[in-house]
């Protein structure tokens, strides 16, 4: 028997008549309805197009912000809600390391970058001192099998936390990316993968790389925001 990954109750797989006539293979689902309902996932309807934050403007305050910063704003479509049980999940599978719980968001993500036209899917890479310590990269884990390349790698410098900042500094900070040696994105359309949205000031900087770099357009996905 399989347990829920995350409350550990007993995982039962209903047998439907169709499923007993044409087994196939058995998706065994890794956490329990219960907990996945917890999820929220985000309204597609009476979003901002730039954040999808559910409200009413097309384009958000935030997003307008950026839009007069760059000249340009991210599409973004942020999965779920960063409420209490995706800072749960987070605060397990990142900070406590527990990485075989990166499949449980496997097929929601691969649900909806099949319905993403892109040339290259670049996820958020996490810095040399991140991937020593945590030993993975969080935004790869939840990927899975779904193709990427990672061309955008960091700079080395003193990282200073987001959350020390006031939006008028998080604007400016300078770009902590660049693209790997040789990397031409001329012409290209982009994804690009974090695992959660906060501000949007990484997402906004690996983005400018790519249209610096020749990119047509690009998008963004993360988990959570
Ligand atoms: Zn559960
Ligand atoms: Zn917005």
């Amino acid at each position: 028997m399989v347990n829920c990954l995350l409350c550990n109750c007993r995982l039962t797989q209903k047998l439907t008549i169709s499923k007993i006539i044409f087994p196939g293979p058995l998706k065994q689902p890794l956490i329990c309805p219960e907990c996945f309902r917890k999820f929220i996932h985000y309204s597609l309807e009476e979003s901002c197009r730039g954040c999808g934050r559910e409200e009413r403007s097309e384009l958000c305050d935030d997003c307008q912000k950026w839009q007069q910063y760059y000249g340009w704003y991210l599409e973004h479509r942020p999965l779920f809600h960063y409420n209490q049980a995706m800072k749960e999940f987070m605060q397990k599978y990142k900070f406590q390391g527990q990485y075989h719980l990166r499949g449980i968001f496997k097929e929601t993500i691969k649900e909806t970058i099949t319905h993403i036209e892109y040339d290259i899917l670049i996820p958020i890479p996490v810095t040399e001192h991140t991937m020593l310590t945590r030993g993975f990269n969080q935004v790869t884990g939840l990927l899975g099998d779904i193709s990427y390349t990672e061309l955008i790698i960091h700079q080395n410098r003193q990282k200073v936390a987001q959350s020390k900042k006031d939006r008028q500094s998080r604007l400016q900070t300078k770009q902590p990316f660049l693209l790997k040696q040789g990397v031409n994105l001329k012409g290209k359309t982009v994804l690009l993968v974090d695992d959660i949205y906060t501000t949007g000031r990484t997402l906004y900087h690996a983005a400018n790389l790519c249209y610096e770099n020749g990119s047509k357009r690009v998008q963004s996905l993360s988990l959570a925001r």
